[in-house]
């Protein structure tokens, strides 16, 4: 196993378009990071740099410290598990463990049975052994693919959107063995999708990336609590973050429904008053007032608002407020709803309430904010102006 360096990776096709600009990305030994960003982000083109697939336009790529740029696919060493598995369907399991083994021809008979018979039962196929992988499971498939990775004793796990032919319920089971598989073997793993959920609930890190920038390279919590812009706070979270606009006064800001609090680490001056600004406001962080506890209320504002539609989901609900992003950001908000393929963004407001709530379609309701966690962005440069620095967590911890 491998460490896996990126120094400023700059992939550039025939036309000059920077598919990737860049990117400096280090995969420690062991680790899973996930490349995530929407369609044409760039993130395919760089995993297949890390394989050797394409060619490296600028930039080192470093694998276990050495550098591979100039090395064929097959002398880096890695092992890529693909979108539909690239398994053989007239070979058994076994074959199809063993084929890379017999490929390389540098193996004997008993060597290749040692080896498949340990991978298989790392993976718990030992009983599916001679089956056909047109009868398996999605699941057994996948950790077939896998095993096909370990016997070859790779540098590293590669993925490319391994999950994205399957049905959401197969999927959710095969993220949790994918995470499962990489926790026990610890191999070092990139993951390409372009799905935030698998980006969030899989990787140790997630790296964000943008029209071939990497925008923010952070475990899943802390590009949830902490996004670096707009766009970061915009994919990350399901439902989305709701936006709009607001503007700083003294230690308060006005919203289009409320006037709430600055949030106390960002009461310095640091953010210019009387300025156009977006706010970004998760769901959760709204309530259905009548239901809420008491002390919670001083954290925040109320305001009416009518909720138009309620998802009821047993644990909890969510509600939606019909909402047109004022002229002043919708400019803004209209091309970060189209680079995130989620319109919704910039037509309504998306309420997580409590279980208990009893809030119905169409009714009026009394509703409250919390506004201590909410995010205040530069419209222009999509920069999180609230990000906590050190000395905020420092002084935070102090008081
Ligand atoms: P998707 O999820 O749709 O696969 P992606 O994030 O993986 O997208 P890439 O496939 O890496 O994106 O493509 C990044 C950019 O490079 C895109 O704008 C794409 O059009 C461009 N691109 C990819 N391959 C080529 C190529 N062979 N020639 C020219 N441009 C390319």
């Amino acid at each position: 196993m491998a460490a896996i360096q990126m120094k400023n990776i700059v992939k550039t096709y025939g036309d000059g378009f920077p598919a990737v600009n860049d990117v400096s990305i280090d995969v420690d030994d062991g680790e899973f990071v996930i490349l995530v960003g929407p369609s044409g982000c760039g993130k395919s083109t760089l995993l297949r740099m890390i394989v050797g697939l394409e060619d490296i336009t600028s930039g080192d790529m470093l694998i276990g410290g050495e550098r591979v740029n100039d090395k064929a696919p097959r002398e880096r060493n890695l092992s890529m598990v693909f979108q539909n598995y690239a398994l053989y369907p007239h070979l058994s399991v076994y074959e199809n463990i063993a084929f890379p083994l017999r490929l390389s021809k540098s193996f004997s008979e008993e060597e290749i049975d040692a080896k498949v018979r340990e991978a298989s039962k790392t993976l718990e196929l030992d009983e599916h052994l001679q089956r056909k992988p047109g009868n398996l499971s999605g699941g057994q498939r996948q950790r077939v693919a896998m095993g096909r990775a370990i016997v070859r004793d790779a540098q590293a796990f590669l993925f490319d959107e391994p999950l994205s032919n399957l049905d959401a319920k197969l999927r959710g089971q095969m993220r949790t063995e994918i995470s499962r598989l990489q926790k026990r073997l610890g191999i070092t793993t990139v993951y390409v999708t372009h799905d935030q959920t698998e980006a969030m609930t899989l990787g140790d890190r997630v790296a964000v990336l943008r029209r071939g920038i990497l925008q923010q390279l952070a475990p899943p919590r802390e590009l949830y609590e902490q996004p670096v812009n707009l766009f970061v706070a915009g994919f990350i979270g399901s439902p989305p973050m709701n936006f709009m606009p607001a503007t700083v006064k003294g230690d308060k800001v006005e919203l289009p429904f409320a006037t709430v609090d600055l949030p106390e680490h960002v009461r310095d001056g640091r953010i210019p008053e009387d300025t156009l600004l977006i706010a970004g406001i998760r769901p959760e962080y709204f309530e259905d007032a009548s239901v809420m506890d008491a002390g919670k209320a001083a954290d925040g504002a109320t305001f009416r608002a009518t909720i138009d539609v309620v998802e009821w989901l047993g644990n909890e609900a969510f509600g939606y407020i019909p909402y047109e992003a004022p002229p002043e950001v919708e400019a803004q908000l209209e091309e970060l709803a189209r680079e995130l393929d989620s319109e919704a963004l910039r037509t309504q407001i998306i309420v997580a309430l409590d279980s208990a709530s009893r809030i119905r379609d169409g009714e009026e309701a009394e509703l409250h904010v919390d506004s201590r966690r909410m995010h205040l962005f530069e419209p222009g440069s999509g920069d999180n102006l609230t990000l906590r620095t050190v000395a905020d967590d420092e002084r935070s911890a102090v008081a």
